[in-house]
């Protein structure tokens, strides 16, 4: 981090110093699926959004209802073709699907911020999760689209190979900056059972080193406020995560979109959701205790209010920035500044 007076190192930041100019993602559902999930959509984590997590521009109708943050719950919306509806779609059926996302994005992206960079992101579920062969076509095809200065790949420690790792490094061989997002939520093994992930943490540890000795930058997500996890529980995650010093990390409020198992848990009584200034809380902590390095891409979620089952009630995103900005500076707080507490 340069600039010593920074609170904390934003991706925002971090695109800034980078590029120098205004850098944006075009995100992509390219088709694929999960290993974590059966065919017929059911099973998988106990949030998981059956539009996993695509981003809202890309859901057709829903894009108009995100941007009312007053938006009553809804179960059914016209949507763009997603990974559930063409999961069985060829090759070349997936690849039309990804040109037309790719062109709805750009000019999304044009006509709000005109963008001076463009970023390749595959965030709908699991994009590692295919032959090596299928994996190549696609990004190969999706990176032909417009001048991408980067390729980002989110997907799970299960989905990381030794032969899918080569195929990324290929790209950074090519000039093209590789970043892979990799899924953990929480370091705790109870934790990762109850929310059904399907790995565990030493399954993540072997996927973070696979990309890490191989010159892969990687963004760990996280999500505070787990079923059972409370304050004890995110730090340990936090301390866990802070020695491996990753190059970023996406932190994410406890959401629950409607629809899911851990929905259904929320409305039995059998969960809590944090509150706002709850996760205000856990927020600068973590924050403190990271290492100063890495980039924090994120602080909470963006499920449109239309999905969004609980909480109801949360800070609007600016709010939330805000509050942290003033609580942090009343404090003294910044990142890194509680680093060293990770190895006592
Ligand atoms: S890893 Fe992602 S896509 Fe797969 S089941 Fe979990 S939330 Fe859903």
């Amino acid at each position: 981090m340069e600039n010593s007076n920074r609170l904390f190192y934003s991706y925002s930041s971090y695109l800034k110093e980078k590029y120098g100019t205004s850098a944006y993602r075009v995100a992509v559902d390219a088709g694929f699926s999960c290993p974590n999930r059966n065919a017929d959509k059911t099973g998988g984590c106990t949030y998981c959004d059956e539009l996993g997590s695509m981003a809202v521009y890309q859901r057709g109708q829903e894009a108009d209802l995100a941007h009312n943050g007053n938006s009553p719950l809804i179960d059914q919306v016209d949507t763009l073709p997603l990974s559930s509806q063409y999961l069985f779609a060829d090759l070349e059926s997936r690849k039309k699907r990804i040109k037309a996302q790719i062109e709805n994005s750009i000019n999304f992206l044009k006509r709000r911020y005109n963008p001076e960079y463009l970023l390749l992101y595959f965030q709908a579920f699991s994009n590692t999760y295919a032959p090596v062969s299928e994996l190549k076509e696609i990004y190969d095809y999706s990176l032909s689209q417009a001048n991408f200065k980067e390729l980002i790949v989110s997907t799970r420690p299960d989905c990381i190979s030794k032969a899918n790792i080569k195929l990324l490094s290929s790209y950074q061989k090519k000039g093209i900056d590789v970043w892979v997002e990799l899924g953990l939520q929480t370091s705790n093994n109870r934790s990762l059972n109850r929310i059904n992930r399907g790995h565990s943490s030493a399954d993540f540890i072997r996927a973070y080193n696979l990309l890490k000795n191989n010159g892969i930058k990687t963004t760990v997500h996280l999500i505070f406020g787990l079923p059972g996890e409370n304050y004890d529980e995110i730090m340990e995650s936090i301390r866990y995560l802070a020695l491996l010093k990753p190059e970023g990390v996406k932190i994410h409020n406890l959401h629950i979109p409607i629809g899911t198992e851990m929905f259904s848990e929320y409305l039995m009584g059998e969960l809590t959701v944090p509150s706002g200034l709850r996760h205000l809380e856990y927020a600068i902590e973590a924050i403190e205790r990271l290492p100063p390095n890495t980039i924090i891409h994120r602080l909470t979620c963006d499920t449109p209010s239309h999905r969004l089952g609980a909480p109801r009630t949360f800070f609007k995103k600016g709010s939330f920035y805000n509050l942290l900005t003033k609580e942090m500076e009343l404090r003294g707080a910044y990142q890194g500044r509680l680093f060293a507490l990770n190895v006592d």
